[in-house]
């Protein structure tokens, strides 16, 4: 089983790898120690003091707070609350539903026709961080991208319990 190093791993986070490494890191069983030593690299970026249980997105994390909420919160530090709750819902969104905000992005005639589908673009109210998109029918609910199982997660998968507040 293959044992990388922090910097590989540094520069797998910030995309520095070439693709045929990266396919056979992907590829690959990770290896034990993987989970661990890429929170630590996310931890000793982030500003913020609390710890991260899971990272979620490419600037969100699911964090312990000292009260022993489980929160999601933007590298900037900005809160969306509770991770049961879907985050998009605290975020800015913009939408674009029409064809004039389609033709922002796509050239003419290669976006998706709004009477079909809209993109909703959603952003970090506190740094303006564009954090996901989605295209989705008009009308439709907003995307709830993932709830994970922290608990069993840490239990069953990686053999150990979840950290708490001490
Ligand atoms: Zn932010």
């Amino acid at each position: 089983m293959p044992k990388y190093t922090r910097e590989t791993l540094k520069n797998l986070l910030d995309g520095k790898l070439p693709f045929s490494e990266v396919k056979v890191m992907m590829s690959s069983f990770k290896d034990p120690e993987r989970f661990e030593m890429m929170l630590e690299i996310h931890q000793s970026r982030v500003p913020w003091p609390e710890k991260i249980l899971l990272p979620l997105g490419l600037h969100l994390y699911i964090v312990l707070k000292e009260n022993g909420d489980r929160v999601v919160k933007c590298d900037c530090g900005y809160e969306f609350g509770d991770y049961r709750k879907n985050w998009k819902l605290n975020a800015l969104v913009y939408v674009r539903d029409t064809e004039e905000k389609i033709a922002e992005i796509y050239p003419k005639l290669m976006g998706p026709d709004p009477r079909w589908m809209e993109i909703r673009e959603y952003y970090c109210p506190g740094c303006s961080t564009q954090l996901e998109v989605e295209s989705v029918p008009p009308g439709y609910p907003v995307i709830f991208d993932f709830k994970p199982d922290i608990d069993a997660f840490y239990e069953k998968w990686l053999g150990k319990p979840v950290p708490t507040v001490e």
